[in-house]
């Protein structure tokens, strides 16, 4: 067997994707390594969500480069969003790369494998998707407890700072029976939780023009499935959310009442300049309906600081926003401009660099307060946690695993292991995560 070694960069879907990659070349004989200096293929699957990201992968680039210098043989290729973007430019920024690959020409490989074996370099960008049936190939998954089901890729909503509609295409839906083997094949293997993952998973099914397929539908065909187990999906687009799929998520036990709920900007101008389809007063009535829905419901969200033309006030306002609607916990970035998109253009209203850090800098501590108030919120309270992980710190095993509304909780325990369903006291809270003992 030849050796594989895998670094990805960004999303959950590319993790996924990365996944897939190394399935599909299993079959070609190739095996993961965690050891990139034994690799006999290095390839980065990357994101250009944000230039920090871009850069990365070209300064990992170069470092694979010189390393051919001792290792003739060994081979380059580089996936995912920059390959998508930047295509041929990679060879000049990059010579010493071998394989530039796009995100719909996963399925291509064995092919472009082949070709770059023989000492070719090859460039494959395709903007239109290959349709196949993803259980035709392996998966070799990371995780230990759970796995990730892309349900829907691309997205249709070109919000204007974001590059994905440009790197990953318009959504594709997979069929929901391809969906439903998939997850029964991941129960077979003794995985315990399942993640529906999409740019916009809630536009699920759309592309079919059949009204029976949705998310909501989904969730509840996979949750008749048999066994002990969890169903989450993530990411949802505010105004796609509908009474049904909050229907679907109380009725079906195995769906955690959990909702990432991307908001972006408080304030309802802003959101117009972001082309986001939906105003603050909107997103504020989303939460609320699935708070009243849910008790002990988590609700995530991401927020972009110094958009551009953002005023101070206009900023306030995101603030406000995360504190009235107590959101749990928040991913947040400071603006950064992309190729191609419309937000990239507006050129002479990008705010300064100093004050938009200063800007994140306010995100991220109205986030650090919101996150230790919503974790104190479960003190004495009793969480269902599945087990991901174990440690071990003076001579102790310590647990750690996320119950249903994904709070990340930590007990001693040398009863349980990884895949465990505990139920546990919460006895300490801090910002980022919850500590507790198991009750029966
Ligand atoms: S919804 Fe907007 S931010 Fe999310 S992937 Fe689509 S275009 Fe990008």
């Amino acid at each position: 067997m030849k050796k594989l070694y895998i670094e990805t960069l960004g999303c959950q879907m590319n993790k996924s994707d990365s996944e897939r990659i190394a399935g599909i070349l299993s079959h070609f004989g190739y095996e993961n390594t965690n050891n990139e200096k034994e690799a006999d293929l290095l390839i980065i699957n990357t994101c250009s969500i944000r230039q920090l990201s871009a850069d990365k992968a070209y300064s990992q680039l170069g470092v694979w480069g010189k390393r051919k210098k001792d290792k003739p043989n060994l081979k380059i290729a580089i996936c995912g969003c920059v390959a998508q973007q930047d295509k041929e430019k990679i060879r000049k920024r990059a010579p010493y790369v071998d394989l530039v690959f796009g995100t719909h020409n996963i399925y291509e490989l064995p092919e472009l494998i082949k070709r770059i074996e023989n000492d070719e370099k090859v460039c494959a960008i395709t903007t239109k998707p290959v349709i196949k049936d993803q259980n035709d190939f392996k998966i070799i998954r990371n995780a230990s407890v759970n796995a990730w089901i892309p349900i829907i890729e691309g997205c249709n909503n070109f919000c204007t700072y974001c590059v994905v509609p440009f790197t990953r295409g318009r959504e594709r839906s997979r069929r929901p029976e391809e969906i439903i083997t998939e997850a029964e094949n991941i129960l077979k293997q003794g995985f315990k939780e399942i993640t529906l993952l999409g740019q916009n998973v809630d536009s699920y099914g759309k592309d079919f023009n059949n009204p029976d397929i949705t998310l909501a539908n989904l969730l509840r065909a996979l949750n008749k499935l048999d066994g002990e187990f969890r169903i989450r999906f993530v990411t949802s687009y505010p105004s796609d959310i509908t009474d049904d799929l909050i229907n679907a998520v109380d009725e079906c036990e195995k769906v955690c009442k959990y909702f990432h709920i991307p908001m972006q900007s408080g304030n309802s101008r802003i959101l117009k300049e972001m082309n986001r389809r939906y105003t603050k007063e909107e997103y504020y009535n989303i939460v609320f309906k699935i708070r009243n829905r849910f008790k002990d419901v988590t609700i995530t969200s991401d927020f972009i600081a110094g958009f551009p033309s953002e005023t101070e006030e206009e900023f306030t306002d995101t603030l406000k926003a995360m504190e009235e609607l107590e959101l749990d916990y928040s991913n947040t970035a400071a603006y950064s401009p992309r190729e191609f998109t419309k937000a990239g253009k507006m050129t002479d209203k990008f705010i300064a660099e100093d004050i938009k850090y200063e800007r994140l800098e306010r995100l991220n501590a109205k986030n650090r307060d919101l996150a230790l108030l919503s974790n104190k919120k479960f003190l004495d309270k009793v969480l269902n946690v599945l087990v991901e992980a174990k440690t071990e710190k003076n001579n102790q095993i310590i647990l750690n695993g996320r119950a249903g509304n994904n709070k990340i909780v930590h007990f001693k325990s040398d009863k349980y292991k990884i895949g465990d369903f505990v139920n546990v006291k919460i006895n300490k809270a801090q910002t980022w995560c919850l500590y507790g003992e198991p009750v029966e």
